[in-house]
């Protein structure tokens, strides 16, 4: 697949499978592509090449039918002014509701569950500008969680989030995986976390696809000097390599 933006080549023959109910972490430096490449997948932006959706060309869905099986979670979403949590997760379930209807009983209960289940049962009244960052962030996962889609992509799902919070997503984003076949692609920076519950990683760099493979395939000391400019040592630990920024001198 190739990207190309405002005459500017993003993405250079990347070519990327992800096998249903994986996980897939992409990572790379700042500026590598990673938000094009999900951007892309979600069928956001136009690309050459071929993106397919479970056998389907994602070009070939209707904007309705792709929404019921890819749900993105953006990096910045734009948050609507004066929008309460409860109608922003209800969003989630638009390509359910028909066109000039009104959201169903089950529709709520969806979102009653899904809120229940971020821990933000408390908060579904108060207004998305006033709550804080990693609140903001759990409200943005709802929401995809909502459109109960097969496909989740995360950008940088738990850049906002205290350490405690990052796991409580992960691990629930992993529950659901299991329990409802999700399939996950999505890109982080914290190495140690990325690599502890991603099957595979695909390290991206200026555009290309560096390295991909097993967890300890990627996160080398070596690829994330070469790649990052990065002085850390990769020791191994229970669920995956740990990644160790070490200072330089
Ligand atoms: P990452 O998420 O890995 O930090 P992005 O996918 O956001 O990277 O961006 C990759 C590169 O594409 C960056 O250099 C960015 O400046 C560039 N880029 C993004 N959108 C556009 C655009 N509309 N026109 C030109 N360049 C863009
Ligand atoms: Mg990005």
């Amino acid at each position: 697949m190739h990207v190309t933006l405002d005459g500017a080549r993003i993405l250079a023959g990347v070519d990327l499978t992800v096998a249903v109910g994986e996980w897939v972490t992409v990572i790379g430096p700042n500026g590598a592509g990673k938000s094009t490449l999900l951007r892309a997948v979600g069928g956001l932006l136009p690309t050459k090449g071929e993106v397919t959706l479970f056998g389907t060309p994602i070009g070939s869905l209707r904007r309705r039918d792709r929404a019921r099986v890819v749900a993105t979670v953006a990096q910045s979403p734009v948050v609507p002014p004066g929008m309460p949590v409860l109608d922003y997760v209800l969003l989630g379930r638009t390509p359910y509701i028909p066109a000039l209807g009104r959201e169903s009983a089950a529709d709520l209960a969806a979102v009653h569950e899904v809120l229940e289940r971020l821990d933000l049962t408390g908060f579904h009244r108060r207004e998305l500008a006033t709550l804080s960052g990693g609140e903001r962030q759990r409200v943005f996962l709802a929401r995809a969680l909502a459109q109960g889609a097969t496909l989740l992509l995360l950008d940088e799902p738990t850049s906002a989030l205290d350490i405690g919070h990052q796991q409580e997503v992960l691990e629930l984003v992993d529950q659901l995986r299991r329990e409802h076949g999700l399939t996950v692609c999505a890109t982080m920076h914290d190495l140690s976390i990325a690599g502890e519950y991603a099957d595979r990683m695909v390290l991206l760099d200026e555009g290309r696809v560096a390295a991909a493979g097993a967890p300890r395939e990627v996160l080398t000391e070596r690829l994330l000097a070469t790649h990052y400019g990065a002085s850390v040592r990769v020791v191994d630990g229970e669920h995956g390599p740990l990644v160790v920024p070490v200072r330089r001198r």
